[in-house]
């Protein structure tokens, strides 16, 4: 009879890898999913996990936080914001750069349980301090391309993309030199580029691009597959800005195959998030951008968003729920190019597994604007399993989701 070390019993499974939504038991054995049956075999379990009620998804991706601790200013510690809030797998966006990734592979990568990634930045030194001060760093003279070549080459497994900005203030000091190097950085690695959009240098004043060209700038640099960040941005040269219809030129890259993502952070707007779903652009993936205070140096008592908030806001704005789970699962794993790997419940795949608790309780939500409305459930993480081991995730950082209506 087949012995397993584990099996998940009772729950709804929602794998958009495999188009399953309902209710399945999952088996995991040596760290990785075993079988996947709505009744399985006749079978020995070493442990069962009784989930009934709950929903089993493939271990949740984000694609976009910091957690670079200590030598970034705004870094937190990867499982604070990974397995100890429903996440198998995160993504630092940019904090990294050629000369500081082996400290990150170290430090970050080596230590956490939480799977960790990362699209370091373009600048040798990677974002050092938050909300870009020291534009300095971010400057083309900081952009060499051996550098990214050789360190793409060397840690596939880490190095997934690049990150570049698209906004204001970097266009005022470079014009889009420092996209052009990510460009061709990005073409010599054959990674994606993610770029952040939304104002965010100080801006150099006399330079100021008008603030609906300043996707314009950006988009001729991108081919499909590369990411828009902070897609419901509420900056006014973001992607929507004050438009009531997108770009015509971010329709066309969209229907070319290049990709949102939220990137919740600090500028989230359901305004936005509600014009531009209207007008059918929705998120490929939805992250958190999980970030420390920028105001007090390594400071994480302000953070009042998560993954699984961002995923239970957009469900409240109307994202079907199977979209959503595909946007934190199947659609970041195939931006990682690790979809045999990762955001999936097929057999003989890592047991990464997110299981989701859906509380039916009017919740008090806000945007970063602090636009509130009131949404008829949520959704919290109540046990992770990380190749296979069961953990029960600690939540410290789910404050948002900690609130009611
Ligand atoms: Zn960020």
């Amino acid at each position: 009879m087949q012995t397993y070390d584990l099996v998940l019993k009772g729950g709804h499974v929602i794998d958009p890898s495999q188009s399953l939504d309902g209710q399945y038991d999952v088996a995991i054995q040596n760290g990785k999913i075993a079988a996947i049956a709505p009744q399985l075999p006749p079978h020995i379990a070493r442990a069962t996990q009784n989930v009934t009620g709950q929903l089993v998804c493939p271990g949740f991706i984000d694609l976009h936080v910091h957690v670079y601790e200590w030598v970034t200013d705004f870094g937190l510690w990867p499982d604070d914001v990974g397995v100890n809030a429903g996440v198998t797998t995160v993504v630092d966006q940019g904090s990294c750069g050629p000369l500081t990734f082996l400290g990150f592979q170290a430090n970050m990568v080596d230590r956490a349980q939480t799977d960790v990634r990362c699209f370091p930045s373009v600048n040798l030194a990677g974002a050092l301090k938050g909300g870009m001060g020291t534009p300095a760093l971010h400057s083309p003279d900081m952009v060499e391309l051996d550098a990214l070549r050789q360190l793409a080459r060397e840690h596939p497994e880490t190095v997934r993309g690049f990150k570049v900005h698209g906004e204001s203030g970097a266009l005022s000091r470079w014009g889009t030199q420092v996209i052009e190097l990510a460009r061709q950085a990005a073409d010599a690695a054959q990674l994606p580029l993610y770029v952040h959009t939304g104002e965010l240098f100080a801006v150099v004043e006399e330079n100021r691009p008008s603030p609906e060209q300043v996707i314009d700038y950006v988009l001729p640099h991108l081919k499909p597959g590369d990411l828009l960040a902070h897609c419901y941005s509420c900056r006014p040269d973001g992607l929507m800005g004050d438009r009531d219809t997108p770009s015509p030129a971010l329709v066309d890259a969209i229907n070319a195959g290049v990709r949102l993502d939220l990137g919740h952070g600090i500028n989230f707007s359901f305004a936005i998030a509600r014009r531009m779903m209207a007008q059918g652009l929705m998120p490929y993936t939805i992250s958190s951008d999980v970030h420390g205070d920028f105001a007090k140096p390594h400071n994480d008592a302000t953070l009042d968003y998560s993954l699984c908030g961002a995923l239970s806001k957009l469900v409240a704005l109307g994202m079907e729920l199977k979209e959503a789970i595909a946007a934190v699962t199947l659609h970041p794993a195939t931006v990682l190019q690790a979809e045999a790997e990762l955001g999936t419940l097929k057999a003989g795949t890592r047991a990464d597994i997110t299981v989701l608790e859906k509380t039916a309780a009017p919740w008090l939500c806000r945007d970063a604007q602090g636009e509130q409305i009131v949404a008829p459930q949520r959704f919290t993480p109540a046990w992770v399993l990380k190749s296979g081991q069961l953990i029960q995730p600690h939540r410290r950082l789910l404050r948002d989701l900690a609130m009611s209506g």
